[in-house]
């Protein structure tokens, strides 16, 4: 199937709602309300520049829904950040924290700007510029941004001390993803990579497929890919090939080694972007090939946790037919189209919102503490976690069996019911 339109990841996640909305005869008034944010801020953030001139960044916030509980999602710095990414964003955050069944609704943010080309003292202002324009409408019974693409825990340090500077207090269950050091989680690093496997595992249960017998190819060598490869391997399973993105060559690769790669072999060759030596991998015993050979790689498992839009109806048919799942852990890794193949070739999939959502589990987690100001040890959080995507994905897989559902729209339709009864309960609708 050819895919002539560009990619719009607002008109997928509408896409994909309106299936879902179809499938459970939704109501025009509950469409109407969940196939738009509840609330957009657009706003100019104007930054004394270090060379004494003034530049005006565009910053974005969208709330699509708050029915569950106060929003949550990330603020991504990037040169191409559209509104439409921030609201498909904010419409799966919703979702997401509805499948892992934790009160909170879904946001996301934004502002376009590259911090490559910032020095650390413009991005502080960046920071405190976002902030200031959102105060009356974030904050721990609001709306809790956390780090995302490009923003990591200093950034939330400085957003957070805006935050209290202008409402005179500490709220550190105002924003997730803060430094362990200073009121941050335990887990949060791993809670994503880990997630993905805890619901892995239950698929290979649920499959009859025994994680020693399991192989992965994986795209992307970052947080997510990293610490799925790392569980993985704990629980028995080999992975054969990771790629990721040469910043040098402006292409990416795959790294293959059919015996299995060696985790912390290819770590120490990474960047702190995950990119990989490519020299340094050859000399190792790596085969460097083109950056799509992770799709076509005969494995058990495919685990896309780079991009959105990399699965699609014109690569689909390349997978390997030793595919039985593939376990999402980027954000919209596969189209619609795709979907439409993986069903008639019957490979399990692990949509993205379930797979990847031990990142806002755990972001939830440390709000919980922050908002106690108590924090509990490594085993605590990964167990609770381990525990939240567990029921998570068995419920989702009971229902996917029970209504003879393809495992995407088994999540929506429990995420979907989740949130309209929310909406309702209150009256809403
Ligand atoms: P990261 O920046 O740590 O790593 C991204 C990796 O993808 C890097 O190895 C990079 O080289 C690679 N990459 C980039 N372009 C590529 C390409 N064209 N081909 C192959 N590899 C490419 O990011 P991350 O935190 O691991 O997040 C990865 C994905 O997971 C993103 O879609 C993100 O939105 C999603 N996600 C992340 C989290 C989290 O907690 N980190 C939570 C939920 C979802």
């Amino acid at each position: 199937m050819q895919e002539n339109r560009p990619y719009n990841p607002f008109e997928m996640a509408r896409s994909q709602f309106d299936r879902t909305a179809d499938l459970i005869d939704l109501e025009p008034s509950a469409r109407e309300l969940l196939r738009n944010p509840l609330r957009e801020y657009h706003f100019s953030i104007p930054v004394h520049m270090d060379d004494g001139s003034v530049k005006v960044f565009r910053g974005y916030r969208v709330q699509h829904n708050d029915a569950r509980g106060p929003g949550k999602g990330g603020i991504r710095f990037h040169p191409q950040e559209t509104i439409d990414t921030v609201r498909a964003l904010s419409m799966w955050m919703t979702w997401k924290c509805a499948v892992v069944d934790v009160p909170l609704g879904g946001s996301k943010g934004g502002v376009v700007c590259d911090p490559h080309d910032l020095s650390l003292r413009e991005q502080e202002s960046i920071c405190r510029g976002w902030v200031r324009q959102l105060a009356r409408d974030i904050g721990p019974v609001q709306d809790v941004p956390a780090p995302d693409i490009m923003t990591n825990d200093q950034h939330m340090l400085w957003m957070l001390d805006e935050y209290e500077t202008l409402h005179g207090g500490r709220y550190p269950g105002g924003f997730t993803g803060k430094p362990v050091a200073l009121n941050g989680s335990l887990g949060r690093t791993q809670a994503t990579g880990y997630g993905l496997v805890y619901s892995l595992r239950e698929a290979l249960k649920e499959l009859k497929i025994h994680p020693e017998e399991t192989t992965a190819s994986v795209q992307g060598f970052g947080n997510v890919a990293q610490y799925a490869i790392e569980l993985l391997s704990r629980i028995g399973g080999r992975t054969l090939c990771v790629s990721c993105w040469d910043q040098e060559d402006h292409t990416a690769y795959a790294f293959r080694r059919p015996s299995g790669i060696d985790l912390e072999e290819l770590r120490s060759i990474t960047d702190r972007f995950g990119g990989i030596d490519k020299g340094k991998a050859m000399d190792l015993g790596y085969e460097v090939l083109p950056g799509d050979a992770w799709l076509k790689e005969k494995a058990t498992v495919l685990i896309p946790s780079a991009l959105e839009n990399q699965i699609t109806g014109d690569n689909a048919g390349q997978i390997h037919d030793q595919v039985r799942i593939i376990a999402e852990g980027a954000n919209g890794p596969t189209t619609p189209e795709a979907d439409q193949v993986l069903q008639e070739r019957g490979i399990f999939v692990i949509p993205d919102f379930l797979a990847n959502a031990g990142g806002v589990t755990c972001s939830y987690f440390e709000q919980v503490q922050s908002n106690m100001n108590y924090y509990w040890p490594m085993d605590e959080v990964l167990a609770k976690l381990d525990l939240k995507m567990t029921a998570a994905y068995i419920a989702v897989s009971d229902l996917a069996r029970r209504s003879d559902l393809f495992m995407r729209d088994a999540a929506y339709v429990l995420s979907v019911n989740r949130v309209v009864a929310a909406c309702k309960d209150r009256g809403w609708i």
